[in-house]
């Protein structure tokens, strides 16, 4: 149905340049799922999310509810309502908390919406409400997880593409950041693709997950069974 094939990876061959980095990349995400992408450093799982997103050219196909990816500048592909969280959050630091916010919309042009979402976003968000005149750079690196989540809704996505959003938060923070990942998808039927080294909070939220190796997918199936994987469970979740 259209819904269980809402994101088409087929047959996706992504690099820079001259070092090819994914090789033949297939999966589908239905509408409203949360996917994990999983696997080492240097996998390409970074550079999947960026050939989702635009920011890498591709070869193959993406198809998002029926709509081809491949080929378009990442504007574009934003106003298809695509949003994409890089590694590092990518929050402009020297701007204020709620200018950030805003870029979030750039697509928009309904104030009163933009307005309305800025209230939603505070509500999944309340630490970011009360720092909306400081600048980005002043916050803890948790508050800039979340406002590069917060500033991602204010596109009102249909496609939430998250990039390690774990990285370098204390193991409290990491946990309310994916609780509230959980909510946004199960509020707003988000659909996510969350790359993300921490495996036993990626596949907590996860339906489906792929294991992605040099460029390849090695593994796929449902949350509950990769993690049952015992080659999972040895690279990925500290098992021995
Ligand atoms: P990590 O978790 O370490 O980010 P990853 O699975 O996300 O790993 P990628 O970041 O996609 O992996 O990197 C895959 C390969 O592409 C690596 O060999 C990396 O060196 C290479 N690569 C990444 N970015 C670039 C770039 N901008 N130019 C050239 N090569 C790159």
């Amino acid at each position: 149905t259209p819904d269980d094939d809402f994101l088409v990876v087929e047959d996706l061959h992504a690099g820079y340049g001259g070092a090819r980095v994914l090789h033949g990349v297939s999966l589908t995400v239905g509408r409203g799922e949360v996917c994990a992408i999983l696997g080492p450093n240097g996998a390409g799982k970074t550079t999947l999310l960026r050939a989702l997103c635009g920011m890498v050219k591709g070869r193959g196909a993406v198809r998002l509810g029926g709509t081809g990816l491949l080929g378009r500048p990442p504007d574009a592909v934003a106003r298809l309502g695509v949003a994409h969280v890089p590694e590092g959050r990518g929050t402009f630091l020297p701007l204020t908390v709620e200018e950030n916010l805003r870029l979030g919309a750039f697509t928009r042009r309904d104030r009163a919406a933009v307005q309305a979402d800025l209230e939603r976003v505070h509500g999944y968000f309340p630490v970011l409400r009360k720092r909306l005149k400081q600048q980005a750079g002043s916050l803890s690196g948790g508050e800039q997880q979340m406002l590069a989540l917060g500033r991602a809704l204010m596109l009102r996505p249909r496609l939430l593409l998250l990039d390690e959003p774990s990285l370098g938060l204390a193991p409290m923070v990491t946990r309310e950041l994916f609780g509230i990942v959980r909510s946004i998808n199960e509020e707003e039927r988000t659909t996510v693709v969350v790359v993300e080294q921490n495996a036993h909070l990626a596949l907590g939220i996860a339906r489906q997950a792929h294991v992605l190796e040099t460029g390849r997918i090695v593994l796929s199936g449902p949350a509950e069974r990769i993690r049952a994987d015992e080659q999972v469970a040895r690279s990925y979740l500290g098992y021995r």
